[in-house]
């Protein structure tokens, strides 16, 4: 339970994806002891008992409580139920295993987090031999019976535990398939897992599905959201909060942007090979130069992914940039301090640095190094970030 942990919120902690929030429009008088509805709250233990008789009477009732959520978020089916709606992702998994059975049939596959099995599912349906199904949360308990109720147990098996604890009943396996990319592709730091299961079970030629990912950054106008978000904390109803502003800034913001904000060209930064990798290839340095494509101010930089899957009959994958269609993913926008004033051709070049934080290796620092000298405006500027 505890070393799930490591895995929680990797999807769900969006910044902007707080679904609990009440709609305060029905809250108009904030001290008055009524309910939504304008009753007055019954104090009767009456209405207590009831509860617990309803609660006791539940087929659910899995003693499961906020906290467990809290420590492995991958439990509850909301994070799934996000992931398996995002169309963009599931639907490319799904075409390319559907659309290139020839990779699958007769092979052992290897699901690295398999989550609701969705991955495993469409394995099976493609042919494969036999598939292994290793998830380490709750959410194996709940794939095993979609896999019985599916009818794939014999091609399935379900595994409970970490890929680096679990026994794998068989020596190797021709396939591993994973869907591990977190938000700004290396938070949560599941690539090294599936690294971790590579180098263990994989066979020689076998392959690796995603076996490329990038790493990209642009440049965007965002006045209206670095007001509200970051200039916020410097008069909160009257007062100096601006140390928290400090810390907002420390932290990239998990967000849309539309792409009429772009206002340079997108640089690749890294492009990782999941088959061939290291463990410590996932921190570098990637030096980038992004030159404006119009006059404009510039308030942030923004990063986002793509992943690929080149062993395809033709190649296939997806963008989580704000030119493609929006994913869970969303991008990581990390604000500058200074807004830069850009005219079209101008350039800012500098470093963007990528290391796993050493205490918590799910954290990811970000040290950003860059430089303009344009005719309006000269910055020479280190910030860092920190993922978490
Ligand atoms: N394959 C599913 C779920 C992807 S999310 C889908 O595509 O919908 C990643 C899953 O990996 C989560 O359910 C998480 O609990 C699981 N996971 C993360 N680290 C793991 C590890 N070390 N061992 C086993 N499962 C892991």
């Amino acid at each position: 339970m505890f070393e799930c942990q490591k895995e929680m919120g990797r999807k769900k902690n969006s910044k902007h994806h707080v679904s609990v929030i009440p709609n305060n429009d029905n809250f108009e008088n904030p001290d008055s002891n009524m309910s939504v509805d304008n009753k007055p709250v019954e104090e009767s233990s009456n209405l207590y008992d009831s509860m617990v008789e309803i609660q006791d009477s539940l087929p659910f009732n899995d003693d499961k409580t906020s906290a467990d959520y809290y420590f492995d978020s991958y439990s509850h089916f909301g994070i799934h139920e996000e992931m398996l709606k995002d169309v963009v992702r599931t639907k490319t998994y799904q075409n390319v295993i559907y659309q290139n059975r020839f990779l699958f049939k007769d092979k052992i596959v290897l699901d690295v987090g398999a989550g609701t099995g969705i991955l495993s599912l469409f394995c099976a349906k493609a042919g494969a031999k036999h598939v292994y199904a290793v998830e380490c949360s709750h959410m194996a308990d709940m794939a095993k019976k979609i896999i019985e109720a599916n009818g794939f147990s014999t091609v399935i098996t379900v595994l409970k535990g970490k890929i680096e604890e679990i026994d794998l009943p068989v020596p190797q396996v021709d396939i591993i398939i994973s869907e591990w990319m977190g938000y700004f592709l290396l938070y949560e730091n599941m690539l090294n897992t599936v690294l971790y299961a590579r180098d263990k079970w994989l066979v020689e030629d076998g392959i690796v599905l995603p076996d490329k990912a990038s790493l990209h950054l642009t440049a965007i106008e965002d006045a209206d959201y670095k007001e509200d978000k970051i200039e916020f904390w410097n008069n909160v109803y009257g007062f100096d909060m601006s140390c928290i502003r400090k810390q907002a800034m420390l932290e990239p913001l998990v967000d849309t942007v539309d792409q009429n904000q772009i206002v340079t060209n997108c640089q690749l930064l890294k492009i990782m090979d999941i088959s061939k990798m290291t463990p410590g290839d996932a921190s570098f340095t990637a030096p980038f130069k992004l030159v404006a494509e119009r006059n404009d101010y510039i308030h942030a930089l923004v990063a986002y992914f793509d992943v690929s899957f080149t062993k395809c009959h033709k190649l296939m994958g997806f963008s989580t940039g704000p030119r493609s269609r929006a994913t869970h993913w969303k991008q990581t926008v990390l604000y500058l301090e200074d807004v830069l004033t850009i005219c079209e051709g101008e350039e800012i070049v500098g470093s963007m640095t990528i290391a796993q934080n050493k205490k918590n290796p799910r954290d990811v620092d970000i040290m950003l190094k860059y430089f303009l000298s344009g005719r309006h405006c000269s910055v020479s500027r280190t910030q860092y970030y920190k993922m978490r």
